[in-house]
C-alpha cells in the first residue's frame, strides 16, 4: 500500500488530440490523475485506449499529427506545459525518466554504454567532471547487477533485460524521481521480467523512486502496483488501491477485463469480452464502453458518467459508472 499521500504529480483535464484524414482523435480526453510520491501506479487497459500517449503527454513528448489540446501537467509547483524547451528538457532526466519497450529506440546504436551516461550527467550538470561521471556510471550499473566492463559494449552487445537496467541507470544517473515504464517487460522472456520487476521493486524503495506501470499485462499490476488506473477509450474507467481492484473490481470493463485474464486454476472457458474498442474519431455518445456493456441503461447511452467515489473501509476505489451513481447519494 502507498505511506504517503504526497501528489509528485497531477495531471488535470488533459486532452490529446491526433489530427487525421478522417477527422480528430482524441486519445486522451479530459483525463485526470494524481501520482503519488513512492507509489507504484499501474495503468492498464486494451491497446489503443490511450495510456502510452498518456506516457508520452506527460514527457511532452507527443509528434505531430498529435497534439496536447488542453490540460494541465504540475509538477514541484510548475505546470509543465508552460515550460519552455530547454526548462522541458531539465525535467525529462532530472525530474522524470521514461523507459520505452524497446530501448533500442532510445540508445545510439554507435555508442558506448559508457558515453550515453556520462553524456547525459555532463548535459544535464555541466560542472560534473569526465572522471567523476565514469565513477557514478560503473556505480550505477554494478548496483543495477551489470559488470563494469559492459560499459564499454555497444548497446546491440547486451541482452534485453541489459539494455532495461541501462535505461534505468540512464534514469538514476539524473537522479529522476519519477519513472515511467511504458510496457518496459514486453520483450523480456518470463524470467528476465520477473528479475526486472524485482529490481524494479528494490529501487523504489531505495531511491524513494515513484512508478508509473503502463501496461497491458495485469499479472505485472498485480505484483508490482499500489495503485491502479484502468483506461478505456482515452479515459479513466476505475481507479482504486491493488487490492481493492482485484477483488472488489465495480466498473464492468474492469470486470470483464479481470475475467479475461488467464487462470491456472480456472475450470471453464476463458471469458472473452464482447465487442471491440471504440473508433476514437467518432467514439460512442454517453458511456464510451456503453457498446459492450452487460448492464447498459439509457442514460449510459446519453451522458458520460462522472468519477464516483465509493465508500470503503480500506483503500480508496472511484469508478466512472452510472450505476454506482445511487449508491453515492445514500452515503
Ligand atoms: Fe455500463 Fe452504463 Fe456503467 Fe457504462 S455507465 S459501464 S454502460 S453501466
Amino acid at each position: 500500500m502507498t505511506t504517503s499521500r504526497e501528489t509528485i504529480l497531477s495531471i488535470r483535464n488533459l486532452t490529446v488530440t491526433y489530427k487525421t484524414r478522417m477527422g480528430n482523435l482524441n486519445a486522451v480526453d479530459n483525463l485526470s490523475l494524481d501520482l503519488y510520491k513512492g507509489e507504484v501506479l499501474g495503468l492498464v487497459g486494451e491497446s489503443g485506449c490511450g495510456k502510452s500517449t498518456l506516457g508520452k503527454a506527460i514527457m511532452r513528448m507527443i509528434l505531430p499529427p498529435g497534439q496536447i489540446t488542453s490540460g494541465e501537467i504540475w509538477m514541484d509547483g510548475r505546470d509543465l506545459m508552460k515550460l519552455n524547451k530547454k526548462e522541458m528538457r531539465d525535467v525529462r532526466g532530472n525530474r522524470i525518466g521514461m523507459i520505452f519497450q524497446d530501448p533500442m529506440t532510445s540508445l545510439n546504436p554507435v555508442q558506448r554504454i559508457d558515453k550515453h551516461i556520462i553524456e547525459a550527467i555532463q548535459a544535464h550538470e555541466p560542472h560534473v567532471s569526465k572522471e567523476e561521471a565514469n565513477q557514478r556510471a560503473i556505480e550505477l550499473v554494478e548496483r543495477l547487477g551489470i559488470g563494469r566492463k559492459r560499459l564499454l559494449d555497444y548497446p546491440h552487445q547486451l541482452s534485453g533485460g541489459m539494455r532495461q537496467r541501462v535505461m534505468i541507470a540512464l534514469a538514476l544517473a539524473l537522479k529522476a524521481q519519477v519513472i515511467i515504464a511504458d510496457e518496459a517487460t514486453t520483450a523480456l522472456d518470463a524470467i528476465v521480467e520477473a528479475k526486472f520487476l524485482d529490481l524494479l521493486r528494490e529501487l523504489k524503495e531505495e531511491f524513494g523512486l515513484t512508478i508509473l506501470m503502463i501496461t497491458h499485462n495485469i499479472g505485472i499490476v498485480a505484483e508490482l502496483a499500489d495503485r491502479v488506473a484502468v483506461m478505456y477509450a482515452g479515459r479513466i474507467a476505475e481507479l482504486a488501491d491493488v487490492d481493492t481492484l482485484f477483488h472488489a473490481p465495480k466498473h464492468p470493463y474492469t470486470q470483464g477485463l479481470l475475467a479475461s485474464v488467464p487462470n491456472i486454476n480456472m475450470d471453464s472457458e476463458l471469458y472473452c469480452m464482447d465487442g471491440t474498442p471504440p473508433n476514437l474519431i467518432s467514439p460512442p455518445s454517453g458511456c464510451r464502453f456503453h457498446p459492450r456493456c452487460p448492464h447498459v441503461m439509457d442514460i449510459c447511452r446519453e451522458q458520460h458518467p462522472p468519477f464516483i467515489p465509493q465508500a470503503l473501509d480500506n483503500g480508496e476505489q472511484e469508478v466512472a459508472c452510472w450505476l454506482y451513481e445511487s449508491a453515492t447519494e445514500q452515503t
